[in-house]
């Protein structure tokens, strides 16, 4: 049986044993109290759908489908309407439901003319309003058959390069083989590019991979053993795509209409996604990462930046008093302001105890004025004025990056349009609207933006794959690998059912219980969700014309360290399309060999068989980018870098706790350190400010201005006490009092980032801790929290190695001064005179661009004494043995 089927034997014998529960229920029917419940719930839906029949008739209404189906009641009954169709023309059949079917078949009938139907079965996705593929494969089956009909195949994409076409053939030909076409009785018509055109061949030589694969997995803390969250992953993953949009741009790509090269904007490239909550992870990545985008449909209204400071706003006309409002209104670009006269507004020395409203009319009287006249509109005319009036000054707007202006005009037009309709609903206070919008932000409730960009804007396109629908890209990635899909209705006690109306997952009283109905539903319904499920992934790859790039997160089995995609996604396709493909996307060791016989070639999967891996190939790619970080730790070791870079184990070995001193550490300990220095002005006062000994009263606004992630160490007393101390005791040291003296100078420049392109290489990316220049030289200082001890010490000379070769480029010809800087003990260690060879940094830095992305990763046997990471490289090591 197997060998008819063309399947391996173990194979289906696991498809038929998670078959025979269902088996079983087929032929020993429903026991009877299910009947019974059937029954009651077929009744239900009854009476529903007759009180729906009626709502309609009592109100006038006719629904969509009512549109259609009396459309095809009326044609039936009277042909007449239909003879002055004589031709008609169906596109995206593959799409129509029954009842447009019947619509369709009764014109055709009553114009007696001809039916011409354009369609792809592989592109059908429109379940969800019961679009049905099988009616356009019996047509299709019809046609082949010479019932009358001719079959035309167009089989040739003018949209994809080659290493595309081979691509969507290798893992959907299978597929579809397989699975899909099976029940729809219509085999898979491979594609094929104008292999005969003159220009094919130059259109494919473009030098970029066609396809790329992203991969990131869920990754763990090595001391509490927590999985990292979702949402964390998620930004590393768009992070990763945000860099491989930035290295494309620039890069060739096809120009379809003039046959010609031309290179990548950022208006050529999309990102396609199965659901919505894919968007703020890749909002805030491109942003970080400067690339402008448009985000289609998106729900985050109230998420925006400029939502949250036209809010301040009207809360501070509502409450002139309330402080948080009106800084967060002063701080924002429409305010006029600059960020660093609010910020020393709002911390300034406030002898007399005079309120920020005050401040502000004091120090900033013509702003202050403005504020006033915009308070007097409010109150007289109403919220929706207010806003209306900023969207008719546009300099409000200047201060605002110019890519991000388009949305926040938008945005404000969105919100004045809300500020409206409350008044409109509720009155016109502007406390209440203030209140209502503020509450929809706090709750970060669904809301969608407006759509604000031209067709020509150079913005990369972020949409579902359902909004891509007709549209093509030069570069396409596509995100979600890892999503299951929709219509699983897992967690449901009773799951609506288009089969049988409706079904309860278990029996009435019998928690626990399974309903045999369930199992007839999912073996119908879930399975064409399932199915659809895949064609959308079709539809998502070949909207790419010439790269694509897919993203997923795959979860490695703990025990075997195996990929372990979930069932049912687009990475568990093509793992079983491209087997091996997701070991290599991982980076991890490839398979062991487990002995025994080659799996036999399989009838049916020839074709499949011999694309074997994802063509991933091509040019070979480089880290676009190696920051101060990335070369350290590369430097320790690169087996080193590559556990944490790529397989997520943290190794900085902070403890959150010094073990047996039960002293405070750890990296966010660390990072508030760092955040505190600075700002810090090297006296007690100072540190007062920035982190009093309790947060009470008006103290608490320090804590405040620390971003989320130090809030926490701040917060803790220990934590806190820890820090103040250590440094209070560094003012007293000779490192403390340089420092001291360069700041009182005025000298001292903090948190300097740069970024230095390589001729032919990466960039050299990083941030400065401390430097300043005086006639000696430069001086740079990096601080460290932790001990001198082997794993800190090194990788903090690495680092400053770095930071040396970056400045001998800034700083041509000056002395340098480079050292580390131990707060706790006030130890300096100076960079050796062995290690401050620039030109050894860049040639190092050279190489991890080079070996980042695809390895190999030596070991570096010297670092393992000091390695946090032994056992970890150990159990890797061993694996590879
Ligand atoms: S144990 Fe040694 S080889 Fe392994 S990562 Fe650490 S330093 Fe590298």
């Amino acid at each position: 049986l197997a060998e008819l089927l063309g399947q391996a034997p173990a194979d289906l014998r696991k498809e038929l044993e998670k078959e025979l529960p269902l088996a079983t229920s087929l032929v020993n029917g429903l026991p009877e109290e299910e009947l019974e419940l059937r029954k009651v719930l077929a009744q239900a839906a009854g009476v529903a759908w007759a009180r729906w029949e009626q709502a309609k008739a009592e109100s006038g209404s006719l629904s969509f489908d009512d549109l259609i189906r009396r459309a095809a009641e009326a044609v039936e009954a009277n042909p007449a309407y239909g003879k002055r169709f004589l031709h008609l023309l169906v596109d995206e059949v593959q799409d129509t439901d029954p009842l447009q079917e019947a619509l369709i078949g009764a014109l055709w009938k009553a114009g007696g003319g001809r039916l011409f139907m354009v369609g792809d079965l592989k592109q059908s996705i429109y379940r969800f309003r019961h679009a049905e593929p099988a009616l356009f494969a019996a047509r299709i089956r019809e046609a082949e058959n010479g019932r009358g009909a001719r079959y035309v195949l167009l089989d040739r994409s003018y949209r994809m390069r080659e290493g595309l076409v081979r691509f969507v053939n290798g893992w959907f030909g299978s597929l579809w083989e397989k699975e899909l076409g099976r029940h729809l009785g219509v085999a898979y018509e491979a594609l094929r590019g104008p292999d005969d055109a003159p220009w094919w061949e130059k259109r494919n030589g473009l030098g970029t991979d066609p396809v790329r694969l992203l991969l990131e997995t869920q990754r763990e803390d090595p001391v509490s053993g927590e999985k990292e969250k979702k949402p964390a992953v998620r930004r590393r993953l768009a992070d990763r795509l945000a860099a491989e949009f930035s290295s494309l741009r620039g890069k060739p790509c096809w120009d379809k209409e003039r046959c010609l090269e031309r290179p990548l904007s950022w208006k050529d490239m999309a990102v396609l996604v199965p659901g919505r909550t894919q968007y703020p992870a890749l909002r805030d990545a491109f942003e970080a990462a400067g690339i402008p985008a448009v985000f289609l449909g998106s729900q985050g209204f109230f998420s925006r930046g400029e939502v949250f400071d036209l809010v301040s706003l009207l809360k501070a006309l509502a409450g002139p008093g309330d402080g948080l409002a009106l800084a967060g209104w002063l701080a924002s670009p429409f305010s006029g302001l600059c960020k660093e006269d609010v910020l020393a507004l709002a911390n300034g020395p406030a002898p007399d105890d005079s309120t920020l409203s005050e401040r502000f009319r004091q120090a900033f009287p013509g702003a202050a004025r403005r504020f006033g006249a915009l308070r007097s509109k409010a109150l007289l005319a109403g919220p929706a004025a207010v806003l209306d009036e900023l969207l008719n000054q546009p300099e409000a707007l200047l201060a605002a990056p110019g890519p991000d202006r388009p949305r926040m005009a938008a945005n404000l037009a969105r919100a004045a349009t809300l500020a409206r309709e409350f008044s409109a609903a509720r009155g016109p206070s502007l406390a209440a609207c203030a209140e209502s919008l503020g509450s929809a932000l706090r709750r970060e409730l669904p809301a969608e933006e407006p759509d604000f960009f031209s067709e020509d804007e150079d913005v990369v396109r972020v949409m579902t794959v359902h909004a891509a629908k007709g549209l093509e890209f030069p570069v396409v990635a596509v995100v979600g690998l890892d999503d299951e899909g929709r219509g699983k209705n897992r967690g449901t006690s009773l799951i609506p059912s288009v089969f049988l109306t409706g079904v309860s997952v278990s029996l009435p009283g019998e928690e626990g219980s399974q309903a045999q109905a369930v199992l007839w539903h999912r073996a119908m319904e879930e399975k064409a969700l399932e199915e659809e499920w895949e064609r959308l992934f079709y539809v998502a790859c070949t909207r790419a014309q010439d790269v694509l790039v897919l993203c997923g997160i795959c979860p490695v089995d703990p025990e075997g360290g195996e990929p372990a995609p979930r069932e049912g996604t687009w990475l568990s396709m093509l793992e079983r399309a491209f087997p091996g493909t997701l070991r290599r996307g991982l980076e991890l060791p490839s398979e062991p060999h487990t002995g025994g016989e080659p799996a036999k070639a399989r009838p049916g999967l020839q074709e499949a068989g011999e694309e074997k891996a994802l063509p991933l190939g091509g040019e070979v790619p480089v880290l676009a980018s190696v920051s101060a970080t990335d070369f350290a730790l590369y430097s320790f070791c690169p087996r080193a870098w590559r556990l944490q870079k790529r397989q997520g184990l943290e190794l900085h070995g902070e403890a959150r706790e010094k073990p047996g001193t039960g002293e405070p550490g750890g990296a966010d300990l660390g990072s508030l350190a760092h955040r505190i220095l600075a700002e810090w002005e090297f006296s007690l006062e100072s540190l007062d400010r920035i982190l009093p000994e309790t947060f009470d009263g008006p103290q608490l606004r320090a804590l405040l201005r620390l971003s989320p992630e130090l809030r926490a160490p701040a917060r803790s007393e220990a934590d806190r006490a820890f820090l103040r101390s250590v440094l209070a005791a560094f003012l007293e040291t000779p490192a403390g009092k340089e420092l001291a003296e360069a700041h009182r100078k005025g000298a001292l420049r903090r948190e300097s980032s740069f970024r230095l392109t390589l001729g032919n290489g990466p960039a050299l990316a990083g941030v400065i801790d401390a430097f300043w220049e005086d006639q000696e030289g430069i001086h740079l200082v990096d601080y460290k929290l932790g001990d001198p001890s082997g794993m800190a010490e090194a990788t903090g000379l690495s680092q400053l190695a770095f930071y040396g070769a970056v400045l001998s480029r800034l700083f041509p010809g000056r002395r340098l001064d480079l050292s580390l800087v131990f707060l706790k003990t006030g130890e300096r260690h100076a960079l050796p005179a062995d290690l401050a060879d620039p030109g050894q940094v860049e040639a190092r830095a050279r190489e991890l661009a080079r070996i980042g992305v695809t390895g190999p990763f030596g070991q570096n046997p010297r670092s393992c004494p000091f390695c946090p990471r032994q056992r970890a490289c150990g159990a890797s090591l061993g694996h590879l043995q």
